[in-house]
């Protein structure tokens, strides 16, 4: 689906959802079908978030509905879902400071591109803007993005090719299982134990990958105009190998950053905004969190429970904009059909 982006306005929104990830969008759809002016303001140029950034490429088999569902393409109905009710995105911006209005009785929300205004604000921003950690080896920067890459956007630009893969968490292991099947040849090196899901690990050592590890690293790479060559090492003895190679997928992490949030005078756990998950406040009158960004006690960082945290979330800033409101929207059947008959010319 083809998102417009929007530019910041004057026009006060009833909410915005900060973050455009699987649960900013489903927050997006709940306030719109809830009657809210919604906007969703999100920093990367894509909707979708650690799913269309980081993973899109990998099944996913615990939404509710889908028993194994694409990550790409539970995004596009996603994002379908999300925009339906009328929510405005504005990408490729950076929320950085929150201030209340007095006089105005709204927040004024500045991003790297604008001002934008608003009586109440969810913050579905995951993780907060991630990077991918980087390999610190000669050649690498030299490389990137010419055969060094540190997100997989698409298997099969991988068919034929020389892969290696550096890591040893879930991300490096479904990679190279994901690409083992139509790559020529696939390579994981990795410095440590593995510390992916033991199943995966399972199918890994079935699986035809070579492995290198644990002690070994890349210790240069080389190339013409494109990668050629990826040298590793293994640290104890001083061994060295040159593999072929035209792609390196280096999944060694991320890092995350709430950044300027940290600022706005909530309280932050190990990167989390601490709720209440009762109405998912902040204790910032009007601002709620949801998803991955948020944290109480036996929260689960998974896209199941960040939809359902977006409902408590819309539900209670719908009673913070109007304490007369129903804070139960009641079945989406009976909302939309309602809507729909309203939106009907007689
Ligand atoms: C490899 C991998 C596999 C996974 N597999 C599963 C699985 O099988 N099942 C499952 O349920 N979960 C899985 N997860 C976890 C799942 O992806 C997260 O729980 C989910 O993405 C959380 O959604 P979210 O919308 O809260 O945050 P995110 O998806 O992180 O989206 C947050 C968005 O906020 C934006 N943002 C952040 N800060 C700002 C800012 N200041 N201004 C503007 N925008 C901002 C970011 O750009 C991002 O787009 C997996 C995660 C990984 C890494």
């Amino acid at each position: 689906m083809d998102v417009i982006s929007h530019s910041a306005t004057h026009d006060v929104f009833d909410t915005t959802i900060i973050g455009g990830g699987p649960v900013g969008l489903f927050a997006a759809f709940y306030a719109g079908m809830r009657g809210l002016k919604t906007k969703i303001i999100d920093s990367l140029p894509e909707l979708g978030g650690q799913l269309i950034a980081v993973y899109p490429e990998k099944y996913i088999y615990d939404v509710a509905g889908f028993p194994k569902v694409l990550a790409k393409d539970y995004v596009r109905g996603a994002v379908e879902q999300g925009l339906s009710t009328g929510a405005v995105p504005c990408l490729e911006e950076t929320a950085q400071s929150l201030t209340w209005l007095p006089d105005h009785g709204y927040y004024r929300l500045t991003t790297d591109k604008g001002e934008h205004y608003t009586r109440t604000v969810i913050i579905c921003a995951g993780i907060g803007s991630f990077e991918p950690k980087r390999l610190d080896a000669p050649g690498i920067r030299t490389f990137e993005g010419r055969g060094v890459t540190y997100l997989v956007r698409s298997l099969e630009s991988f068919r034929d090719q020389d892969v290696v893969i550096v890591g040893g968490g879930d991300s490096a292991v479904d990679w190279a299982l994901a690409v083992a099947p139509l790559a020529r040849s696939t390579t994981l090196v990795h410095r440590s134990k593995f510390r992916a899901h033991e199943r995966s690990v399972q199918q890994l050592h079935q699986a035809p990958v070579t492995l290198y590890y644990p002690f070994w690293e890349v210790k240069e790479v080389r190339g013409n105009t494109w990668l050629e060559h990826v040298v590793i090492h293994q640290t104890r003895t001083g061994e060295e190998r040159t593999l072929p190679a035209q792609t390196l997928i280096v999944a060694i992490g991320f890092a995350a950053d709430l950044g300027p949030l940290t600022a706005w005078g909530l309280t932050i756990e190990r990167n989390s905004i601490v709720v209440d998950p009762r109405t998912m406040s902040t204790g910032l009158p009007g601002v709620f969190a949801a998803g991955d960004v948020a944290t109480y006690p036996g929260k689960f960082k998974l896209i199941a429970t960040g939809v359902a945290e977006a409902i408590t979330a819309v539900n209670h800033a719908v009673v913070f904009l109007d304490p007369a409101a129903r804070l139960d929207a009641g079945h989406s059947t009976a909302v939309m059909d309602k809507r729909e008959r309203a939106a009907t010319p007689h």
